[in-house]
């Protein structure tokens, strides 16, 4: 197999795969990641079913008990800071 320019850091190297884009190092593969989840979320098909899983998924009790307990508490410090700002 011949030598491949990494898409990230330019260097040349020897793909162990055939689909291997990058040249192995963290940062190149975090990159890589990073792009693919991006690429990932545009998609409008998974897009929907995240969204469809998700909406599911809040559903189950033990998951809505911690979602509200998230948001109270997130209401908690909304009002909090709107009081500090009434305030001065
Ligand atoms: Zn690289």
């Amino acid at each position: 197999m011949k030598k491949l320019k990494c898409k990230y850091c330019k260097k040349a190297f020897q793909p162990v795969r055939k689909q291997k884009l990058t040249c192995g190092q963290k940062e190149c593969q975090r990159k890589r990641k990073k792009d693919y989840q991006k690429e990932y979320m545009q998609r409008p098909e998974p897009r929907e079913k995240r969204l469809l899983y998700y909406s599911e998924y809040i559903k189950r009790p033990e998951v809505k008990k911690h979602v509200q307990k998230y948001f109270q508490m997130y209401y908690q410090k909304k009002k909090k800071a709107s009081q500090l700002v009434s305030s001065v």
